[in-house]
């Protein structure tokens, strides 16, 4: 068998076209969503992260505004910063790039954005309405992942789904989501024992460790749906965690890595924005 290959990259435009035009349909009423992301430092990884959310708000014609402060800028000038966005009423979406500095708390910052503009989601507020089934901005990684599976068909009922993960940013979240919509799920971790005896068992696999080839096709069931999350740099070369040749002659579909959930993440915080305008205007 060879899997069928779920291309994030494909779907991510698709939905982005339709924000555009949703987009579109706000300006019409005078509702123009606005993200904000804020940036510490010069950090090239983050730095590129930040201008693709920046260049994805642009595209699909949405207000966005890239801030970006010295890696000495004091926590406290931050949280200042974050309670000048809460209150303007132009600004929809606030997102600072994490992690920040060691010497800010990255939970003081996640706390400090009001729950209304949190479109990433990491808010204790919105995490706890997401683990008690209530709306609410889910975080973009998981929420793209779920997306993802619904588009491609993927019955989530009664579905065994094994993570490799348990982060706050990726594993947990996506674990939620997926009891939300009523699979079993399992959580594995780095003190996990005998980890193939537990992904062996998977209907649907979500590998999201960081760790590059640490899933092959031996260690999937056959005809398992395989998402692979992880990003790592090998040689160069971007990678997943997951062996993709391998892997798809035994899964049933699989991300690939690049143009799979990778894409995803961004679009679902262009949601989440166009979301937060809309509910701020009543709509
Ligand atoms: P993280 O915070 O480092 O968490 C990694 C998780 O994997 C931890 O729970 C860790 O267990 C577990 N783990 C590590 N090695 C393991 C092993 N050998 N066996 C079993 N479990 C293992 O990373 P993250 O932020 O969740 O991100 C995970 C990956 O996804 C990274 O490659 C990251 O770059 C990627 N990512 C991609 C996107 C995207 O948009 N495509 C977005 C976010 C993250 P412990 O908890 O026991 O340490």
């Amino acid at each position: 068998m060879s899997a069928e290959v779920i291309y994030g990259k494909q779907l991510a435009e698709d939905l982005r076209q339709e924000m555009k035009e949703e987009v579109s349909a706000l300006h019409t009423k005078d509702i123009r969503p606005k993200l904000v992301v804020v940036i510490l430092g010069e950090d090239p990884a983050s730095m590129s992260y930040v201008k693709g959310k920046q260049r994805a708000s642009e595209k699909i014609g949405m207000d966005s505004e890239l801030i970006e402060l010295p890696v000495e800028t004091s926590e406290q000038e931050l949280l200042d910063l974050i309670e000048k966005l809460n209150q303007d009423a132009t600004v929809h979406g606030i997102l600072v790039q994490l992690p920040v500095p060691d010497h800010i708390s990255d939970q003081k910052i996640i706390e400090a954005i009001h729950p209304d503009k949190d479109v990433d989601g990491f808010h204790p507020a919105n995490v706890g309405k997401m683990m008690t089934g209530q709306d609410t901005f889910f975080p973009c990684t998981p929420y793209g992942i779920l997306v993802m599976l619904k588009r491609a068909e993927i019955t989530l009922e009664g579905k065994h789904v094994v993570i490799i993960g348990r982060s706050n940013l990726v594993g947990k979240p996506v674990g939620q989501l997926l009891l939300n919509e009523n699979a079993t799920v399992t959580h594995c971790h780095s003190r996990t024992k005998q980890l193939q005896s537990h992904t062996k068992q998977a209907d649907i696999l979500i590998v999201a460790a960081g760790k590059p080839s640490l899933i092959s096709g031996e260690d999937i069931k056959e005809g398992a749906v395989v998402i692979d999350v992880g990003v790592n740099r090998v040689d160069g070369k971007l990678t997943g965690d997951v062996d993709f040749e391998s892997a798809k002659e035994v899964a049933s579909h699989i991300t690939p890595v690049p143009k799979g959930v990778g894409p995803m993440t961004i679009t679902m915080l262009l949601h989440n924005t166009i979301k937060a305008a809309k509910r701020i205007h009543n709509q």
